[in-house]
This record gives C-alpha cells, sequence and structure tokens, in this order.
C-alpha cells in the first residue's frame, strides 16, 4: 500500500501547472461581475486570491476593478472576462496600492491603467518589497510577478466609459491613498480597502483611524444601492459601515486608553476583543499588527499632552 500513499502524496502537492485560482465571476448587477476571494490571511494554499476584484461591462468595453495578487491571478481574471464577454478590455482602475489588488497588473498594460497620484507613488516606493514578501507567503503561485505601475494619474470627479458614469472619489483612511468608485448607473459602490466586511481590517500604511472614520461616513453618504468591499461578502444594507465604525471606534479607543494608562505595547495586543466581533475573520492577527502600526504614534501624543501640561 505504501506506493499508494506515496502517490497520494506527491498528487496533493499542487504542480505548478495546477496552480489554478479556479475565478468564477459572479454577476452582482446589471453588467457587473464580483470575484470574491476569501477571507483568510495570504497563504500557499489560496495563492492570495483573498481579495475582491470585480469588472463592468459598459457599451464600449470592460473596465476592470483592481487586478489580483499575481500575475497568474490578472491572467485568469483576463480569461474569465473573456469568457463572459466579447468586449475588449479598456480600463483598469485601482483602488489603492496593496499588493493583493495590484499585482495582477502585467495581464492588463495594453491598457490604461488608472490610480490615484499618491498609489503611484507609493507603489514605486514599496512595490519590489511587498511583491516580494508575497513570493514568501504563498511561494510558486507568484511565478514571473513584477510590479507594474499605473499609466494614469486619476482624480476625483465622473469618469464615463460607454453607459456607465463612474463617479470616482479620492479618499485617503486605508492607506493615504485610496479610490472608492460609485457606478451611477447601477448604484454599486466599490470601496476599496476603506471596507472590510467580516475580516479584520489592516493599517500598515494609514494615516490614522479618525481620517478613516471620516472615510466611512463620506461613503455611507452616496447614493449607493449595493456595497462590494475590498475583502468580505458584499451588501445591500449599511452593516459593513456600521461594523466599520464600530471597530474602528473600538480599536482607537483602546489604544488611547492604553496610551493613557502608561500600557506596554505586549499588554496591547493581547487585549480581549469584544465578543461582538466574533464573526470577524483574523481579528487577533491584525489587533497585533495594528498595534504595532499605530500604538507609537498614541504614545507620543500621550506624551505630548502631559509635556503641555508642564
Ligand atoms: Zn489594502
Amino acid at each position: 500500500m505504501h506506493w499508494m500513499l506515496l502517490l497520494f502524496m506527491s498528487l496533493s502537492l499542487p504542480a505548478l501547472a495546477d496552480l489554478d485560482y479556479s475565478l468564477k465571476p459572479r454577476q452582482i448587477a446589471a453588467d457587473t461581475w464580483l470575484l470574491e476571494g476569501s477571507t483568510d490571511n495570504f497563504a500557499k494554499g489560496n495563492g492570495g486570491n483573498i481579495v475582491n476584484t470585480a469588472f463592468i461591462v459598459t457599451e464600449r468595453g470592460v473596465v476592470v476593478i483592481d487586478t489580483g495578487p499575481s500575475k497568474r491571478y490578472g491572467e485568469a481574471m483576463r480569461k474569465a472576462i473573456a469568457a463572459t464577454t466579447d468586449k475588449p478590455v479598456i480600463q483598469v482602475l485601482l483602488t489603492h496600492h496593496h499588493p493583493d489588488h495590484v499585482l495582477g497588473n502585467q495581464a492588463f498594460s495594453d491598457v490604461p491603467i488608472g490610480a490615484l497620484a499618491g498609489t503611484i507613488e507609493l507603489l514605486g516606493q514599496q512595490g519590489d518589497a511587498m511583491a516580494e514578501n508575497m513570493y514568501r507567503l504563498v511561494g510558486d503561485w507568484m511565478r514571473g510577478t513584477e510590479v507594474v505601475l499605473p499609466t494614469e494619474t486619476l482624480t476625483s470627479g465622473v469618469r464615463t466609459f460607454g453607459n456607465h458614469d463612474l463617479r470616482l472619489l479620492s479618499l485617503g483612511g486605508h492607506t493615504g491613498a485610496d479610490l472608492a468608485i460609485l457606478d451611477q448607473k447601477t448604484g454599486v459602490l466599490f470601496a476599496g480597502d476603506l471596507v472590510f466586511y467580516q475580516r479584520a481590517l489592516t493599517t500598515p500604511n494609514s494615516p490614522g483611524l479618525s481620517v478613516w472614520l471620516a472615510d466611512i461616513a463620506t461613503l455611507q453618504g452616496l447614493p449607493w444601492t449595493m456595497i462590494v468591499p475590498g475583502h468580505g461578502p458584499l451588501a445591500t444594507d449599511t452593516k459593513p459601515f456600521e461594523q466599520m465604525r464600530d471597530y474602528l471606534g473600538w480599536l482607537d479607543q483602546l489604544m488611547r486608553d492604553g496610551a493613557a494608562n502608561g500600557s506596554e505595547m505586549g499588554e496591547m495586543i493581547r487585549s480581549p476583543i469584544p465578543e461582538r466581533f466574533a464573526a470577524i475573520s483574523l481579528s487577533r492577527y491584525e489587533l497585533i499588527r495594528s498595534v504595532s502600526h499605530l500604538y507609537p504614534r498614541y504614545e507620543r501624543t500621550q506624551m505630548k499632552r502631559v509635556d503641555s501640561n508642564l
């Protein structure tokens, strides 16, 4: 029986040719398809497909929103688009510079790739290091992946693609340069990583949680009918916004209180996570990361306050 065991083991290790994202676009509104990733962390098992990407088939051609975590993903996305429509891809819009959203760019290098100025700058500065980290985390799935910088700078305002008017919003709570896209024809709001839903938010480049909270208010005030978060399930109610406000508010208060009490970082990362966040995946993992990203700022603010009282 040993040979069967060996055979089974060799079959269970995916060969390079078998690394298949199996992308299945799901229509979520008129002309609009979603490719929903998992809410897990980057892993060799998922090839980094932890992200939501989407495309809109306008009368003139296809607008792609984010290109995924690798060249291989971008190519699979392009195939999935071709299987859905005969229309050519005419535009890519990137929500922000994080690797899971932009490392599929190579598969779209024949069309304009648009991003906010800040996103282009951040990707230029951090892209190679982020890609290297992705090779470490997901391995062979990344084979051949290189950073491709956007070719077009986007600003706030309405852009028309065929029969779809897309309202672009230049925000910044997640990375300092975050594009949100409201399709004014369908009411679908592509929130990028300004909205995480049922998955803990990430903070490596956040300018501050108060900026992020203000962005959430801006997004909620738009005339949307459906929210596509950067990570997690889509929604047609306000729950993703409520969860974001609740979670950001908790995280902010936790670090304020910690700094006021002089708590050490080691204590902060062990803080209890409220029961109401039990359904949010990776909350402990991301709390540890957020404390390391943001807590020193809270400690400095606290010291300033003490100083100013002297
Ligand atoms: Zn992100």
